[in-house]
């Protein structure tokens, strides 16, 4: 076995082992794996372990990496910082976003999809830790944000994704994820049907399982400790 495949292997147990934990059903969180900073190779063992998920968070080195495993069969999630001159290669290339956080962002993602493709699936990035992190919409304007992208047709509404800040806190971590639940809860109290909250990565993935993650994005456990320059 690979050391991608064993890292996969045990990966997984951890998940099995938060969802039962949880009195969750085993299959109820699927594992993105994220491959940003590790190249085809390091792609192509994990895929041949079973994975067919796979997240990329910065576009130039993410688009020659999609053109050479075209016809690997895979599901390529973008959850990196896009900008607005930058939709339309997502659009065109990848099956998911998770990091939509303004309108004018998912207006130009739904324009672009291209129409030979199945609407593309978007999750909305909420900022759970107030001024500790810059990334994601506030939690008060998730409402008006997801009704408006929820009528793009371009783009399907999935769910919500958060990074919170860094804290060794497991308490504070915890609810920085129960308060993303929160907010799905309270999106599909008003009509929406989503169902999906991206949250969790290699050091806190049990916690997110506990507090409802239906995606969890794993890097470091699966492919290694990136280099620094490219995070
Ligand atoms: C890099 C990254 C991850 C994976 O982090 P690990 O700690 O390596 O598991 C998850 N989500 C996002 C948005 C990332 O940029």
């Amino acid at each position: 076995m690979t050391p991608i495949a064993a890292n996969l292997q045990a990966v997984n147990a951890r998940i099995a082992a938060a969802c039962a934990a949880a009195s969750r059903p085993p299959g109820t969180v699927t594992l993105l794996a994220v491959s940003k900073s590790w190249p085809e190779a390091s792609i192509l063992a994990a895929a041949a372990a079973g994975q067919g998920d796979f997240g990329e968070s910065y576009l130039q080195e993410a688009l020659p990496k999609l053109d050479a495993l075209a016809d690997a069969g895979l599901e390529w999630h973008f959850i990196g910082p896009l900008q607005s001159n930058k939709t339309r290669p997502v659009a065109e290339h990848f099956d998911w976003v998770h990091s939509v956080e303004r309108l004018k962002i998912a207006e130009r993602l739904s324009a672009q999809r291209p129409a030979t493709r199945p609407p593309l699936n978007v999750c909305l990035q909420v900022n759970v830790s107030g001024e500790a992190s810059k990334s994601g919409c506030a939690p008060a304007e998730i409402m008006p944000l997801a009704h408006a992208v929820a009528t793009l047709p371009g783009l399907r509404l999935r769910g919500l994704m958060t990074i919170p800040e860094p804290t060794e806190d497991e308490t504070l971590l915890r609810s920085r994820f129960a308060l993303l639940r929160q907010l799905r809860d309270e999106l599909n109290d008003s009509g929406l049907a989503l169902d999906t909250l991206s949250m969790g990565m290699s050091d806190d993935l049990e916690t997110a399982i506990a507090e409802g993650a239906t995606i969890v994005r794993v890097g470091t456990a699966i492919f290694g400790i990136r280099n620094q320059e490219s995070l």
